[in-house]
């Protein structure tokens, strides 16, 4: 059985640059209350209807574009982390605008698919460390996992900032740049697969003469069942699995057909397709 520990976590001033979905998660993750952000927490959106709901939360300062120009500029001065969570196509157009205002000693963090640590550190100025992250959705209920990759200027205690940073949503993974697009098909994309196989199994179950409340019922709880005796046991899913399967019993019958189907292959095909889009877009 394991145990967490509420730790204290203490982070620097941070600025979002982008107030979407994943700047969201990461802050709700940051106003949990073993979460202490020095000098406060400054957000920016591009309209001032999403500026206004962000800044009614305590400790967060909250500006428009739509209505100051300077938004972005002023959130960035004195911050200590800038979270560049607008869409990717955007990055150079937000870097070069603030570029002039970053702190010396700031650590621009990206969480925008396939914009390059080198597009990024070309941007601003040559003491300004870089960290190129890839999060996922469940962080939005503080069980995300974030690929971190450190850019050339960035140092270990950079680094350590920025898992800081995302372990107050999830579990952090470090990883070379290069293979960061591969992190994406796994865990950046993983939440889909993952749905798609819950919906799968409900009209399975639907098929065979459960109601559809009954049958959605079946199926997450028991993907939630699994996944949480997996994770509070720390056994091996292989052992797991050998445990609710008896020598010629019934789930044998089904792992067999399953098994027969080849579904490392099927992963495989799928994932390498995701890589191969996200090589195209690069
Ligand atoms: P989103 O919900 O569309 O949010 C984008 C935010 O950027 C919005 O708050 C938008 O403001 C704001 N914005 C637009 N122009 C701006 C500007 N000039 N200055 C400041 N803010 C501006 O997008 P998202 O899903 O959170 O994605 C954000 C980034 O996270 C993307 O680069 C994406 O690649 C990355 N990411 C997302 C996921 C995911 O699953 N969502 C996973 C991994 C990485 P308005 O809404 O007011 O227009």
């Amino acid at each position: 059985m394991t145990t967490t520990e509420a730790r204290t976590t203490t982070l620097p001033t941070i600025a979002f640059l982008g107030a979407g979905s994943m700047a969201g998660a990461i802050l709700n993750g940051l106003l949990s209350p073993v979460v202490s952000v020095t000098g406060g927490i400054r957000v920016t959106s591009r309209t001032a209807e999403k500026a206004a709901g962000f800044a009614e939360t305590a400790g967060v300062t909250a500006f428009a574009t739509e209505s100051r120009a300077d938004a972005n500029r002023e959130a960035v001065r004195g911050a200590k982390l800038v979270v560049l969570a607008v869409k990717p196509y955007l990055v150079p157009e937000v870097l070069a605008d603030v570029a002039g205002d970053l702190e010396p000693d700031a650590v621009v963090v990206s969480v925008a698919a396939g914009v390059t640590v080198a597009t990024m550190e070309a941007a601003v100025p040559a003491s300004v460390a870089v960290i190129r992250t890839m999060p996922n959705t469940p962080a939005q209920v503080g069980r995300g996992v974030t690929g971190v990759s450190a850019g050339s200027r960035a140092s270990e205690a950079d680094v350590a900032l920025v898992r800081e940073l995302f372990e107050t949503v999830g579990a952090v993974v470090e990883v070379p740049e290069s293979q960061l697009d591969a992190l994406s098909t796994i865990s950046g994309s993983g939440p889909a697969y993952v749905f798609l196989l819950i919906e799968e199994f409900v009209k399975t179950a639907i098929a065979k003469g459960f109601s559809a409340e009954q049958a959605t019922l079946l199926v997450e709880q028991t993907f939630l069942g699994a996944s949480e005796l997996l994770a509070a046991t720390g056994e091996d899913p292989a052992e797991l699995r050998r445990r609710v399967t008896s020598p010629k019993g019934t789930t044998e019958k089904a792992v067999e057909v399953l098994q027969g189907a080849s579904l490392s292959t099927l992963f495989d095909r799928a994932t390498d397709a995701a890589l191969a889009r996200a090589q195209e877009l690069a």
